[in-house]
């Protein structure tokens, strides 16, 4: 059986941190990397991806949940653009009237960055997310999230095993029930914990979630394992080992 791995290049949310209390868990904003056999997959564009070095051989896809800058604003860093021979598949959808293209091409660009994406050596496509399709052998399903201005779900499903994006995503009760069915019996469920219950309550409506609301899902769809995503910038090193104790009793494999 060819791989079918993940590694996680950034898991911070909002924004990038750096520090001595971040050093174990790492302060890059959204980025993850799944290799499915020759497919590289790369789950946002956050500045995690600056650290990615592309793989021998592989196709290269990136795909973005939504366009907020911590998930795209590591695109103009990334390395494999700067190779004529690698074509690289971007998939969003549209955002606020904007075509993925034209919304990129506001960002990256003068006066805030002094090259296009086109300017790259590597010949980028953008492509619009349909609710099924495959990059060769790993099939993709999409699912709209509960997330101001919208955000993409993605679960990839290679050769019987299957993983769940869903950051960026607030635990609104419609928006449960449909991720609880779209993540029936998968693998791996990443899932936005950005804030500790009694953080929410200040922080309603900001389009994330908690580690509690992460459990009750993938204990309803029977995931197999949970990894906690989209970090709040301010949660260090010392309160992760906390959360990892707090956790530890719970049934579900839970990584942080
Ligand atoms: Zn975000
Ligand atoms: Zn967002």
């Amino acid at each position: 059986m060819k791989s079918f791995k993940l590694t996680v290049l950034g898991a911070r949310g909002s924004v990038s941190v750096s520090g001595k209390d971040f050093s174990v868990h790492g302060g890059a904003t959204s980025c993850y990397r799944v290799q499915a056999g020759d497919e590289e997959i790369y789950l946002d564009a956050g500045t995690g991806i600056v650290n990615a070095t592309p793989l021998e051989n592989s196709r290269i896809t990136i795909l973005l949940t939504h366009l907020h800058l911590d998930h795209v604003i590591g695109l103009p860093f990334f390395a494999a653009l700067t190779n004529k021979d690698r074509p690289i598949d971007i998939y969003a959808r549209e955002r606020a009237g904007l075509q993925p293209k034209e919304a990129v091409d506001r960002l990256i660009d003068n006066p805030f960055w002094p090259a296009k994406i086109e300017t790259y050596p590597a010949k980028v496509t953008f492509h619009l997310p349909p609710k099924r399709f495959s990059i060769g052998a790993v099939e993709v399903d999409t699912l709209e999230g509960c997330h101001p201005g919208g955000s993409t779900i993605y679960k990839l499903t290679y050769q019987g095993k299957s993983l769940v994006y869903a950051t960026d995503f607030e635990h609104e009760p419609k928006a449960c029930a449909a991720l609880t069915t779209f993540a029936k019996d998968c693998d791996l469920l990443l899932y936005d914990a950005q804030y500790t219950a009694a953080e929410y309550e200040r922080f309603k409506g900001y389009g994330h979630s908690t580690p509690e609301e992460g459990i009750k899902i993938a204990e309803l769809a029977n995931v197999k394992k949970l990894l906690f995503v989209h970090h709040a910038p301010w949660r260090t090193d010392k309160d992760f080992a906390q959360m990892q104790h707090d956790f530890a009793k719970i049934n579900q494999e839970i990584i942080l």
